[in-house]
């Protein structure tokens, strides 16, 4: 069974409007999977319709082997998942092991299990330190730490994570991510996340951007930065209009933002050539690398034919 998720044609309408518009896609067993777009394009929606915490309206979705909305298959696929929510959901007087304890005991485990589940969060989370204190004397990332155990208590396949970095200091999203990247490599765990930070989606082995509800990319990141984030020369000229002429003569294609001329290369190495033929005229020059942000942007601005590539509504890269 390659795939622990396949979506087909999901939708989700709120009254008479459509939030997910009839999307597909798959996330493949023991992969790091990451869901992008911007506010209100329908990632919250479809991991709670995924999570079973929201029903569809439409559509086929199979996680784990079992089918959403059909019979005890819910139960099955809860028992197969963990989540971390935006928001943490855990009880402020309780300790942090009281927390993670109670939580477990809702999936009825056996006390050694859930004793030797509590032992494997409490390494990963590092919560020795903490695991005494009270919920609601955390500090934040002492809290996503708890969070994430709470979630991972009954040891799940499948780890979803919604925006579970989104306000916290760069150490700690830093140490969430190592953590989280050691146990999904030790116990082959899937994680399926969303982000607004590019440089997490980087880190995911396969990439879906939503917008509108709709799925607008998808693809490795390396393939859709590959095709859709090109790397460019930026130039500013001691003088402009010679600087405009200068390109005109060379046939370069080029954009300018003020007085900075921008030149799309199909590698970095292209400046060289570049730059030697016209340093005469340069007052200063930044070669700047394609970015998961420039394929967000692309996207979020539906420019993705202005960076010279298919403008199809739905794109698929594969390497
Ligand atoms: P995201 O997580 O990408 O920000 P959401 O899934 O939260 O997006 O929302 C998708 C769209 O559905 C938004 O336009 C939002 O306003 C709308 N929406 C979300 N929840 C509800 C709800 N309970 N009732 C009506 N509209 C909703």
């Amino acid at each position: 069974m390659p795939n622990i998720i396949d979506v087909t044609d999901l939708r989700k309408n709120y009254g008479n409007f459509e939030a997910v518009k009839g999307i597909s896609f798959c996330v493949k067993r023991g992969s790091v999977f990451a869901f992008l777009g911007a506010n209100g394009a329908g990632k919250s929606t479809t991991i709670e319709i995924l999570s079973t915490l929201l029903k569809k309206s439409a559509g086929h979705v199979v996680i784990n082997g079992y089918e959403l909305g059909k019979g005890k298959h819910n139960d099955a696929i809860r028992r197969s998942i963990g989540i971390v929510f935006q928001e943490s959901i855990l009880d402020d007087p309780l300790t942090v092991k009281e927390n993670i304890m109670l939580r477990g005991r809702l999936y009825r485990l056996s006390k050694d299990t859930l004793e030797d589940n509590y032992a494997f969060v409490k390494k990963y989370l590092q919560l020795d330190d903490i695991e005494q204190k009270r919920y609601r004397s955390l500090s934040g990332g002492q809290r996503r730490r708890t969070d994430i155990a709470r979630a991972l208590i009954h040891r799940p396949q499948l780890l979803f994570l919604d925006e579970p970095t989104t306000g916290l200091d760069p150490e700690t999203r830093q140490f969430v991510w190592e953590t989280l990247n050691v146990m999904q490599r030790d116990t082959n765990m899937t994680i399926f996340f969303s982000t607004h930070y590019m440089e997490e989606a980087e880190q995911a082995d396969y990439i879906v951007m939503i917008k509108g509800g709709e799925i607008a990319l998808e693809g490795t990141p390396n393939a859709l930065r590959t095709q859709f984030a090109k790397d460019r020369l930026e130039i500013v000229f001691h003088d402009e209009k010679i600087g405009e002429a200068l390109l005109q003569q060379l046939h370069v294609s080029y954009r300018q933002k003020q007085e900075v001329f921008i030149l799309p290369l199909a590698s970095t190495k292209e400046a060289i050539e570049l730059l030697e033929t016209m340093k005469e005229d340069i007052a200063s020059f930044e070669v700047v690398k394609g970015t998961m942000d420039d394929v967000f942007i692309a996207v979020q601005k539906n420019e993705l034919d202005v960076l010279h590539q298919k403008s199809d509504k739905s794109v698929s890269v594969y390497e």
